[in-house]
């Protein structure tokens, strides 16, 4: 987010110092992996369903000024134990928006993805817009970018921020002064600005190697998107030379950014868990790593886009599902400071409750 709206910003003709603690890009940071999801399916969220669109219009503009895709279309199959429930909404609010949707009786699945069992699936789904955004390639490509718009950057950790004057005060006790302030700091927000009504959730993830036998299925599969009773979990195939992972849609009771980034035994099995009965013979797939990553959750999941004080303006609240915006999110910010008519109608787009106000994205966007 911090990228995307310095790249957004610097375009403008601002003259922007991007500040982080860590040296960039950042491996603790929320937005760095492999690899991170776009799609339509958004259960009754239409705000954000909608907003999918005008980020895969932004994708395509930054696509442009890097000379790159750093995207692999797969597909998206929902697979679900019960009738309704999200795969319903999502089915009812992407036909009612004209998105395609087609049906798959559950029990033809596995002769279809082999490393399937449709054990206990009641629906199944698969809509062919989305796929995988290679995530580590977009944050070095964003670094490039911000650089040769002659972003500056600067290594600090701001222990206070004062967004009525847009100031910093670092660790080690400079001061920075501007006159606009963004604070976009995923989910360390919490310590930063403790009165927002945001916290971080640790979330387990598992990287595998399938067995031999069935790379070839893995290598060509849509990102899986399973909603069992228990939580169920999601699975990235291996797309452009990334790992497969599984993780898990529930939100973690508790969690710090700045804890250990290493998972447990235990916390690796937990995730497995959720898959083994969808995926038959797990326990034949190679573990190559379990690690944690700290989401920043908001009441309702809604993003917080919103002037701070006089001067200053917060990013957060992405609760697991922000990457697939950054870059949209990064002009539209870049947008609603150039003008206070935009400015007051950001958060409420942001929030996925409104359309976006005219002239908030480029046109055709
Ligand atoms: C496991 C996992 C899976 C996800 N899957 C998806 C997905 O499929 N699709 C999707 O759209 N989204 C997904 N998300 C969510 C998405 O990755 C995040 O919403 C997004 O990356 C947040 O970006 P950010 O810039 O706000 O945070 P970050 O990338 O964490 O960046 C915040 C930066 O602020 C810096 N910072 C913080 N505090 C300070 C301070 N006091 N001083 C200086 N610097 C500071 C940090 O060092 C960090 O570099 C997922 C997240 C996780 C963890």
């Amino acid at each position: 987010m911090g990228l995307s709206a310095a790249r957004a910003l610097a375009a403008q003709g601002w003259q922007v110092t991007l500040l982080d603690q860590d040296t960039l890009p950042n491996r603790r940071g929320s937005s760095h992996d492999q690899h991170r999801l776009i799609r339509h399916a958004y259960g009754a969220e239409l705000g954000y369903m909608a907003m999918v669109d005008h980020a895969f219009a932004a994708w395509d503009r930054l696509w442009a000024d890097l000379g790159a895709r750093h995207y692999v279309p797969t597909g998206v199959l929902a697979m679900a134990e019960s009738p309704g429930g999200w795969l319903g909404a999502s089915r009812a609010a992407l036909r009612g928006a004209g998105h395609a949707v087609q049906d798959l009786a559950p029990e033809a699945l596995p002769a279809r993805l082999p490393m399937l069992a449709a054990t206990g699936l009641t629906d199944a789904f698969l809509t062919v817009p989305g796929g995988v955004l290679l995530a580590d390639r977009i944050l070095a490509g964003l670094l490039r970018l911000c650089t040769a718009g002659g972003v500056q950057f600067r290594q600090g950790r701001a222990t206070a921020v004062e967004p009525e004057y847009a100031r910093a005060t670092l660790a080690d006790g400079t001061t920075l002064a501007a006159d606009l302030l963004v604070v976009a700091a995923g989910p360390w927000l919490p310590r930063l600005l403790p009165a927002q009504p945001v916290r971080a959730s640790r979330q387990v993830i598992v990287m595998l190697e399938p067995p031999a036998a069935l790379r070839p299925a893995w290598a060509a599969a849509p990102m899986m998107l399973d909603l069992a009773g228990d939580g169920g979990f999601y699975a990235v195939p291996p797309v452009a030379g990334t790992t497969l992972k599984l993780g898990d849609h529930r939100f973690a009771s508790g969690g710090d950014a700045e804890e250990p980034r290493d998972a447990t035994p235990a916390e690796a099995e937990e995730i497995l868990a959720l898959a083994r009965r969808r995926l038959p013979g797990l326990d034949r797939y190679r573990l190559l790593e379990a690690r944690a990553c700290h989401y920043d959750v908001s009441p309702y999941e809604r993003f917080l886009l919103a002037p701070l004080g006089a001067r200053g303006w917060v990013m957060g609240g992405f609760s697991g599902h922000g990457f697939k915006f950054g870059p949209l999110l990064g002009e539209a910010l870049a947008a609603a400071v150039a003008d206070p008519h935009l400015g007051r109608l950001l958060p409420e787009w942001a929030a996925g409750l409104a359309p976006p106000p005219p002239g908030l994205l480029p046109s055709g966007a």
